[in-house]
C-alpha cells in the first residue's frame, strides 16, 4: 500500500504524518542533500548554487519514506533542566541546581552543578558546554597541528547541523560544540580530521593515513558518529 506523499518548501507529508521542511541554498554545496533537524523533528534540504528548487523537492519525495522512518525513531529532546541527564565527554551527568551556591557550573561525581536563579539554568549549562567544547577542541587542535608542523589560526565552535567540523584554507577550524558530549576518542577523531586538512585539502588515501596517525581510533569514532551523531542534536532543545 503506498501512502500519499506531498512535498512543499515548508513541509513533507506522508499520509497522516507531517514534518516541517526548510530549504537552504549553500553555494559551496556539491550536491543536493537532505538532513534531519532533530530539534524541530523536521528536515533541512540543502541546495547547491544552481540546483532548481523543484529538483530538490523531487529529491525529498524520493527520500520521503526514509525521512519518515528516521524521524519516527528519534528519541525525545532533552532540555537542560534540573534532573536532566546528558553526556559530558561521553559520561552521563545529571543536572543539579543549587540556587543558593555560587560558582557558576562545574562537574562533580556524575553531576553537573549549576548555581544561580532557576530561569538561568538552561542558558548557563549551554554556555558552560560551549566554553568547555572550545577549550578542549582548541587545545587538541593545536597539539595535533604541531605534530604536522602546521599552524592553527583560530578555532571556533558553532551549532552546525550537517557537519561536525570544517577547515578553511587559511587555517581556521570550526567545530560543533556538541562534540563535548561525545566520548573523548570521537572528539579526537573529528579534530584529527580537520587538522589533517591543514596538510591535505582532500580525502585522498594520504589524507586518511594522516588522520589515523593523528587519531588511532578514527574508524571506531566514525562508526560512533554514524550511529549516535544525530541524537546529539536533541540536547538543549527547549521543547523537551
Ligand atoms: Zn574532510
Amino acid at each position: 500500500m503506498s501512502q500519499r506523499i506531498k512535498v512543499s518548501e515548508r513541509a513533507l507529508q506522508v499520509g497522516a504524518f507531517a514534518a516541517p521542511l526548510s530549504v537552504r541554498r549553500i553555494p559551496q554545496a556539491r550536491r543536493i542533500q537532505l538532513h534531519l533537524d532533530p530539534p524541530s523533528r523536521g528536515l533541512v534540504l540543502t541546495l547547491p548554487k544552481r540546483a532548481p528548487l523543484h529538483v530538490g523537492l523531487r529529491f525529498v519525495r524520493e527520500k520521503a519514506l526514509w525521512a519518515q522512518n528516521r524521524l519516527a525513531l528519534l528519541p525525545k529532546p532533552v532540555a537542560f533542566r534540573p534532573g536532566a541527564r546528558l553526556p559530558v565527554a561521553g559520561l552521563e551527568h545529571i543536572i543539579v541546581h543549587r540556587p543558593d551556591s555560587f560558582g557558576g557550573v562545574w562537574r562533580e561525581r556524575g553531576m553537573l552543578i549549576v548555581t544561580g536563579r532557576r530561569e538561568h539554568v538552561e542558558r548557563r549549562i549551554a554556555d558552560w558546554l560551549k566554553r568547555e567544547a572550545l577549550r578542549t577542541l582548541d587545545g587538541r587542535a593545536r597539539e595535533k597541528a604541531a605534530l604536522l608542523q602546521r599552524r592553527v589560526r583560530r578555532v571556533h565552535v558553532r551549532d552546525t547541523v550537517s557537519r561536525w567540523g570544517s577547515c578553511s584554507a587559511g587555517g581556521r577550524l570550526s567545530f560543533s560544540w556538541r562534540l563535548i558530549l561525545t566520548p573523548g576518542y570521537v572528539l579526537d577523531y573529528v579534530v584529527a580530521h580537520e587538522v589533517a586538512h591543514l596538510a591535505e585539502m582532500n580525502h585522498s588515501e594520504r589524507f586518511w593515513r594522516l588522520v589515523e596517525r593523528l587519531s588511532p581510533r578514527a574508524r571506531e569514532a566514525k562508526a560512533w558518529l554514524r550511529v549516535h551523531g544525530e541524537r546529539l542534536h536533541l540536547f538543549g532543545a527547549n521543547n523537551g
